[in-house]
């Protein structure tokens, strides 16, 4: 089998080595001494439990219609004996060298497994260490788990079949992120052998390329998909953190959404900061109302960007109908950061994150309740590794926890069918698959239709790791291949509950002839009402 998919099926060629045809080889003849011996035993000795070694029992018949004298048969066996032993201690040798160390790499890998969330980063010190030295430029920077982890792929490329950035053509693969470093190390390796001296170069742009970087959405199926649980995200986001330090290491639309939320927190750069909270839409202020027991954490696309701020307005006449006692920061929110973390830049995250922490803890409240799942994250797995420890819900909980108590009673009127987009921050980060689907099928009229793809298996929007920020130039683009993906299932509606997917999602229809919708939950809910 191992030789047919290497050499006739060949579904990955290029990765097959000359490493693979001394194993196959070695196996194979370690295989065919072992029978043939069998065969002899049973011939010299007339075993009477041969029936119970068929294999060897074959063997055993070959020999005897070959015309082999008992006496010589033994002499066979012996020295077939020594050659078989000399075989299999020589493989055993030789898998430390070979690509089967991955036998011991991949099972302490598994052991070893971080109790992280998926896509969950390290902070870094940065003001001990500064910020030219975060990141990983050379292979010298990895973790030693990490580089245990080039040992430990076995370059199935379940990674590869679902990554939605290799799918539309861009130039990452994350079986070949891995293979790449390995490939490197192993190079870095013989170098240090033969030469005793160390080199010491920057892995990025010889061994992955910044395109390669900046392609990764962070969606997590990689790390969802892979056998040994391999983390490709925090690799990647170390890679892009080395980049801060250069000044052409980032895009220049990136470059300018940092610069935009250093200076007035929002990416925008809008310095007509949160205008319609307070004075289009009188949403009660914190610091006004100094506590509450929900803070809607309203997030710069639920504030600035048009089709996000439906969303927002429709939140608030569903906090209002519910008699929910609910407060927004206004201009104290700033960024969560979400973004900008995952893009590298780790000293303006911890800016941001401590500051808003900051502004939080002045107040009182119980719960904060968002609807995109990127701050949702930041909130909950990002903000207690700075001090910041709070009750966060997504609004797909808090608007089931309204409906089961009887506060929103959707009512519904019409059949129609919806489809569903887990959200990758949502679904494969924080596991909340259930509470979107629960408050979508409590409207009556309402069928809900899967995506073959769904739940932890779900394909990206193309949205996350700051790819919303980016300019896409490719043909087919992620959220296009989701929207396709989405018509497959014959809905009148396509479904999200994150702000980003909602955006990108929109686009998609909006660029297309399709005859579908794409609405947030919470609209959905609120026209059922
Ligand atoms: S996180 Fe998503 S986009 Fe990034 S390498 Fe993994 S599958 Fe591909
Ligand atoms: S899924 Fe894991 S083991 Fe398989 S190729 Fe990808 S990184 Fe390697």
């Amino acid at each position: 089998m191992a030789t047919y998919k290497r050499y006739i099926d060949k579904p990955d060629h290029e990765d097959y080595t000359f490493d693979d045809a001394i194993l196959l080889i070695l196996v194979f003849l370690i295989l065919f001494t072992g029978f043939v011996i069998e065969g002899l035993r049973i011939y010299s000795t007339n075993d009477p439990w041969a029936w119970w070694s068929p294999v060897g029992l074959l063997f055993c018949i070959v020999v005897r219609l070959a015309g082999l004298s008992e006496p010589s048969a033994l002499t066979v066996h012996a020295f077939l004996w020594y050659f078989h032993m000399l075989l299999a201690f020589g493989f055993i040798a030789y898998i430390p060298y070979s690509k089967l160390f991955h036998m011991l790499a991949s099972s302490l890998n598994i052991f070893l497994k971080t109790s992280s969330p998926i896509g969950g980063l390290s902070p870094v010190d940065i003001i001990s260490k500064g910020v030219s030295s975060t990141g990983a430029a050379r292979l010298e920077d990895f973790t030693k788990k990490e580089l245990l982890e080039l040992d430990a792929c076995v370059s199935c490329g379940r990674c590869q079949k679902g990554c939605p950035a290799y799918n539309s053509g861009a130039p990452l693969s994350p079986k070949v992120v891995i293979r790449d470093l390995k490939r490197h190390f192993i190079q870095k390796k013989s170098f240090f052998r033969s030469k005793g001296k160390p080199f010491n170069h920057s892995i990025i742009d010889t061994v992955i390329s910044k395109e390669t970087l900046w392609s990764c959405t962070t969606c997590g199926l990689c790390e969802d998909k892979c056998p040994i649980n391999i983390e490709h995200i925090k690799r990647i986001v170390d890679m892009r953190r080395s980049l801060i330090t250069e000044d052409a290491g980032y895009p220049p639309e990136v470059q300018k959404v940092f610069e935009n939320i250093s200076k007035v927190g929002n990416p925008w750069g809008d310095l007509d900061t949160k205008y319609f909270l307070a004075t289009e839409l009188q949403v009660p202020l914190l610091s006004e109302k100094k506590q509450t027991d929900i803070l809607y954490w309203v997030g710069c696309f639920g504030t600035y960007k048009a089709r996000n701020k439906k969303v927002s307005q429709i939140m608030f006449k569903l906090f209002e109908k519910a008699g929910v006692d609910y407060a927004v920061l206004g201009q104290e929110e700033k960024c969560c950061g979400d973004s900008v973390r995952r893009l590298g830049n780790e000293k303006l995250f911890q800016q941001l994150a401590l500051e808003n922490i900051k502004n939080l803890n002045k107040y009182k409240f119980k719960t904060i309740v968002t609807d995109s799942p990127h701050c949702y994250n930041t909130l909950k797995n990002d903000y207690p590794q700075f001090g910041g420890h709070y009750q966060v819900m997504h609004h797909s909980e808090f608007i089931l926890e309204l409906i089961k108590s009887g506060k929103l009673k959707p009512k519904g009127g019409k059949n129609f069918k919806v489809t569903f987009h887990d959200p990758c921050y949502l679904g494969r980060y924080n596991s909340i698959y259930e509470a979107p689907r629960d408050v979508l099928t409590s409207i009556p009229g309402l069928e809900l239709v899967e995506m073959r793809n769904n739940r932890s298996k779900a394909f990206c929007c193309g949205a996350g790791g700051g790819r919303i920020w980016m300019e896409d130039q490719k043909e087919e683009k992620i959220n296009s291949l989701l929207l396709k993906k989405a018509l497959r299932t014959k809905s009148d509606v396509l479904a999200s509950a994150c702000s980003l997917c909602l955006t990108t999602l929109s686009e998609a229809v909006n660029n297309s002839d399709a005859d579908i919708e794409s609405l947030d939950i919470a609209e959905i809910v609120y026209n059922a009402l």
